[in-house]
């Protein structure tokens, strides 16, 4: 990296949302930007996550762009590689590879009042920008609870976002800790060649039935010769989930009609009612995100498989304690248990115009303006920030909805002129939060009855849309100034910052 380099927007991360925003600014006509990543490939979570089974259970005609179709979809659900390797293909067919620079590690970030830019430290050397974008995603630092005694395994231990491919489960006494979206697709994948697998499930999840299925040479053909099928495809996909979502945030007990789908799904292929009886949840079903499995029961109901219905508690030697006092002998454990969600580790290394970091500035929970930006952290923005996530739809709609507000922006900031940033005004923070948390008391994330990783530490959902996507769109189409502070920088190239312009003023 030459030394002092200056761009005007600097995208961190390069998975879904960071590759998206990438192509939204070269269509916006901005190439002074870069993208930096601290892996040696882009794919964000779907580079990482390479365990057995890993597949998307959000159908991909709708788990894709809208703006990069591909006809070439294998199956319903694809699996992880063909989804690395849709991002790959994005990276070269928008022409993005000049602009991302691999094994950049962002360390620390700091936004210089005087100059009006953010000095971004990398593991490779500084660089300024008129912006950040931080792209760095949910689910991309693992999370390894603390567990007393853990230190002193001797076996393997490894996290499923950095599955160890040279370990050899075959014959070995696994653990699997964690019953989540990651694990219950591990475990179908991994029984046949386990000597022994035992399932530590500290909550039962809700699993449907997936309906996974190829899809056909002639659909493929149809969708690349009328692509207007493929976009049918994605609109009947998209309009299902929209027309769900009023029982998740309105009506969840409307919700309670499939949790007989579900059960069904349990009785179908385990036959022991003791087994059937642990595995059976006791809370609203999409209260936790509703898991999609075909494969997972019939697993559980092998003759090399246990389920503690019980956390894991402590380990001693290679003996593996559970809450309820089961004791398992296990050579490898893996640990499904999750990302930093609500605590996201790229918080620390932000640090805004008052000098504190954003983790401080969030230490009583995320909050932030439409789920983009944060007060006191001018020209900073996120995707998937606070309350973008979804319980039952793509990821992928809500990123885009971010990126045509991240356009927007850089609009604003052109059409202001000059050096200038906008930093939202803390009024306008709060009124939005107060909206998202006064609709998020009625939804089945808060009123179903369990814990879950939506929830922060102190119990606010922080995470999730508590709405459809349209609405989010809506919220997310253009930035209203009126909602901003903006600052000029009183010199031209140095002085303090001129504050307190109104929006009339501009
Ligand atoms: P997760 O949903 O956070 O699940 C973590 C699991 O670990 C939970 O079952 C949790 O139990 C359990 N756990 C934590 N500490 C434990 C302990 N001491 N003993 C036993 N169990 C313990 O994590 P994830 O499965 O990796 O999924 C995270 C998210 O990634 C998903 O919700 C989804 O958004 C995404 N994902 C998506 C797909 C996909 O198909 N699109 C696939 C995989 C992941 P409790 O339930 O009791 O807290």
């Amino acid at each position: 990296m030459a030394q002092h380099e200056h761009v005007r927007v600097a995208v961190i991360g390069s998975g879904f949302g960071g590759l998206g925003a990438a192509v939204r600014l070269r269509r916006e006509g901005i190439t002074d930007f870069v993208v930096l990543e601290r892996a040696a490939s882009v794919g964000g979570t779907w580079r990482d996550n390479s365990y057995p089974g890993c597949a998307c259970d959000v159908p991909s005609h709708l788990y894709s762009f809208s703006f990069a179709p591909n006809p070439d979809w294998p199956r319903t659900f694809s699996g992880q590689p063909h989804i690395r390797a849709y991002l790959e293909n994005v990276t070269d067919t928008f022409g993005l590879r000049p602009h991302i620079r691999l094994e950049h590690e962002v360390l620390k970030m700091h936004w210089d009042d005087a100059e009006l830019r953010w000095e971004i430290e990398t593991s490779r050397g500084t660089l300024t920008a008129d912006m950040v974008v931080s792209a760095t995603g949910p689910l991309s630092d693992p999370k390894i609870p603390e567990v007393p005694g853990l230190d002193g395994f001797e076996g393997k231990i490894f996290h499923s976002a950095q599955w160890d491919h040279d370990y050899d489960l075959r014959g070995k006494r696994v653990a699997m800790i964690g019953t989540g979206a990651s694990a219950i697709q591990i475990v179908p994948a991994i029984q046949p060649e386990a000597g022994r697998l035992t399932l530590f499930q500290r909550t039962p999840p809700w699993v449907m039935p997936r309906m996974d299925r190829a899809i056909s040479g002639a659909e493929r053909w149809l969708h690349d010769k009328v692509p207007l099928t493929a976009s049918a495809r994605r609109r009947l996909l998209w309009g299902i989930r929209e027309l769900q979502v009023s029982a998740f945030t309105k009506r969840p007990n409307e919700l309670g009609l499939i949790e007989s789908i579900g059960r069904s799904n349990i009785r179908r292929s385990i036959k022991d009612p003791a087994l059937r009886a642990k595995l059976t949840p006791s809370y609203r079903i999409g209260c936790k995100r509703i898991l999609l499995s075909s494969t997972y029961y019939p697993a559980l109901a092998e003759p090399n498989v246990d389920v503690v219905a019980s956390g894991l508690k402590e380990v001693r030697g290679n003996t593996l304690v559970a809450s309820d006092g089961t004791e398992t002998e296990a050579d490898v454990i893996i640990f499904g248990t999750g990302f930093h969600v609500t605590d996201m580790p790229i918080a620390d290394r932000v640090v805004g115009a008052q000098g504190v970091t954003l983790a401080e500035t969030w230490k009583d929970g995320m909050e932030s303006l439409r789920g983009a930006t944060a007060a006191g952290f001018p020209n900073w923005m996120t995707i998937i920030g606070p309350n973008t996530g979804l319980g039952n739809s793509s990821m992928i709609l809500m990123i885009e909805s971010q990126l045509s507000y991240l356009a927007d922006y850089l609009r604003q900031l052109n059409v202001l002129g000059g050096r200038v940033a906008l930093d939202p005004r803390p009024a306008a923070v709060g009124a939005w939060n107060e909206r998202v948390q006064q609709r998020m008391k009625r939804t089945v994330w808060n009123t179903g009855g369990c814990t879950s990783w939506y929830l922060d530490a102190n119990g606010r959902n922080t995470t999730i849309w508590p709405g459809t996507t349209t609405e989010f769109r809506k919220a997310t189409r253009s930035v209203d100034l009126g909602e901003y502070e903006v600052i000029r920088a009183a010199g031209a190239s140095a002085g303090t910052a001129d504050r307190a312009v109104e929006k009339e003023a501009v």
